[in-house]
């Protein structure tokens, strides 16, 4: 079940490491439009899994169907995969694995993330 961030975030301010790799990444797979969007993406929600090696978040509203996921691979951030909505728009992010430093940071941004949006919920 997704949870909810109480406001949406933008990604650069939620994980900033992530906005480049996922541009240039993007960008070399011919996808400059899904490459060009990544500046305006928000976080929306994040999986509510609890699995320590999960770093899956949505950059729409959840209930957007994605009908095309596209593999990616760029350090320090490698692999990931988007899904994307029948309109074009990047609404999931899923954050495989990265160099340590890199996942490190991430998670603990995640976490703090989840953890903010959870107390929201009670
Ligand atoms: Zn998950």
């Amino acid at each position: 079940m997704p949870v909810e961030l109480r406001a949406p975030v933008r990604l650069a301010e939620a994980f900033p490491d992530l906005v480049q790799p996922m541009k240039e990444a993007l960008d070399e797979g011919g996808e400059r439009n899904l490459a060009a969007s990544v500046d305006e993406l928000q976080v929306y929600a994040l999986c509510g899994c609890g699995d320590d090696f999960c770093g899956s978040f949505y950059t729409r509203d959840p209930a957007n169907r994605q009908t095309r996921t596209i593999g990616l691979s760029r350090p320090p951030l490698a692999p990931f995969a988007v899904g994307v909505t029948d309109g074009g728009a990047i609404a999931f992010v899923e954050v495989i694995d990265a160099d340590q430093q890199t996942w490190a940071e991430f998670k603990q941004r995640y976490t703090a993330l989840l953890r903010g949006a959870s107390a929201g919920h009670e």
